[in-house]
């Protein structure tokens, strides 16, 4: 119910009549008759000094992974790299981060973009194949991809296979060493880290693993001499470029907002979003979806960015922003989080297997053990092998700390 408002008439109009119909995406002529792939015919041709200048633009650009990590592309790009060849790209299309759409928005709005952006990468690093992995909940778009990938090919613009792949429905198979598993043809359990999938990825040969959204940016930066310049002034208080934020929540108008780096929640609500939904009052929010924890509405005027919310012990992520008003119940938000990590821990590791069980059994009680769920929340923060054991506790915790009036 924080996700989507389905109402009663919603739903019976979709059982009777179906999920609405989507428009197609702009297809491979329509993108190269506005220019498109013409950033990959000029990597192709200019070999190891155009390798050099696309790293310099986009260490210029500020460009960080935008699945959830930030870390910077140039350096990632480096990392694999050094590595010997044979190398790998892969995109992980999996995102299911509650409250996250902004792949989808990318890949339904402008599907050769992300193409052009994965060959360019792999174009870089220069890859033997390209692996994209895709969450399965988007049937749509593998038939869009399906179709496009072959008009690629048969265009003969890309220099080396790509791999289309379905994901199955688990969120763990979103972190990056999951996926690689899940690939390879294995269970989704993450990897313990060191190596770096920069070093020992997918089939173990170095591997760049990109998220849809950076690699959405790599023709824009690349295609301008003045395009990392251009993207980087555009951030607010000392922030650098552009980035998607999906709103969702208690606002007039949710969906996927373009918005400055450095934006803050309020601006997102009063300026991008239309305002709170009639007869609600802002109250709180999550700032990176199910993982990011619960901020009060007074700390809505901290800039969105990585990095920024650490000292409120929260992250902004792939950044999925759910407004939630004074009609919802935190605690009962907080509680609905931990359940959904509890399903979706992988069971590969005791503290999180063992650590979100116990937690939403501890959320069920009339009164909540403070100290016990601090304890058992550290105890997972630092025991668990990958983030969703170590983030899973940040909706009680960031509550517990910052609204404790809110917790029975
Ligand atoms: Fe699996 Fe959870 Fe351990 Fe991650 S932290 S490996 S999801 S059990």
């Amino acid at each position: 119910h924080l996700i989507e408002h389905a109402t009663p008439e919603r739903l019976a109009d979709a059982v009777a009549h179906g999920p609405p119909a989507l428009p197609s995406p702009p297809g491979l002529a329509a993108y190269r008759a506005r220019g498109g792939y013409a950033v990959l015919r000029h990597a192709q041709a200019s070999g190891a000094a155009g390798r050099e200048r696309m790293l310099e633009a986009l260490a210029a650009a500020s460009l960080r992974g935008l699945g959830g990590a930030g870390f910077p592309a140039a350096r990632k790009w480096r990392l694999v790299m050094a590595q010997p060849a044979p190398r790998h790209l892969v995109v992980n299309a999996d995102e299911g981060e509650p409250g996250t759409f902004k792949d989808r928005y990318c890949l339904e709005t402008e599907p050769h973009r992300v193409l052009e952006g994965m060959l360019i990468a792999a174009e870089a690093i220069e890859a033997e194949a390209c692996w994209i992995y895709l969450r399965d909940e988007y049937p749509h778009l593998r038939r869009v991809l399906q179709q496009e990938i072959a008009a690629l090919q048969a265009a003969g613009l890309a220099r080396m296979p790509i791999h289309l792949r379905r994901g199955a429905g688990a969120y763990i198979c979103g972190e990056e060493t999951a996926l690689l598993e899940s690939l390879e043809g294995r269970r989704g359990y993450p990897r313990h880290k060191p190596p770096f999938p920069g070093e020992h990825g997918l089939f173990g040969r170095p591997t760049l693993v990109h998220n849809v959204e950076t690699l959405w940016w790599l023709p824009e930066i690349l295609g301008d001499p003045d395009g990392a310049a251009r993207l980087a002034a555009m951030g607010r208080r000392g922030r650098q470029g552009l980035r998607f934020f999906s709103v969702s929540g208690r606002v007039r108008k949710p969906g996927e907002k373009l918005a400055p780096a450095g934006v803050t929640a309020r601006e997102l609500v009063e300026e991008f979003s239309g305002g709170m939904l009639p007869g609600h009052r802002f109250a709180a929010y999550l700032p990176g979806g199910a993982s990011g924890g619960i901020l009060p509405e007074r700390l809505a005027d901290l800039p969105l960015d990585f990095g920024t919310l650490d000292a409120q012990g929260c992250f902004v992520g792939s950044g999925a922003v759910v407004i939630l008003s004074d009609q919802d119940d935190l605690a009962e938000a907080a509680r609905n989080l931990v359940h959904f990590f509890r399903d979706e821990s992988c069971g590969q590791c005791t503290p999180c297997r063992v650590g979100t069980a116990k937690a939403a059994a501890l959320l069920g009680a009339p009164r909540w053990d403070r100290a016990l769920l601090e304890e058992l929340a550290s105890a997972m923060a630092d025991g668990s092998i990958c983030g969703l054991g170590q983030a899973a506790m940040n909706p009680v915790r960031s509550l517990l700390r910052h609204m404790p009036e809110a917790v029975p």
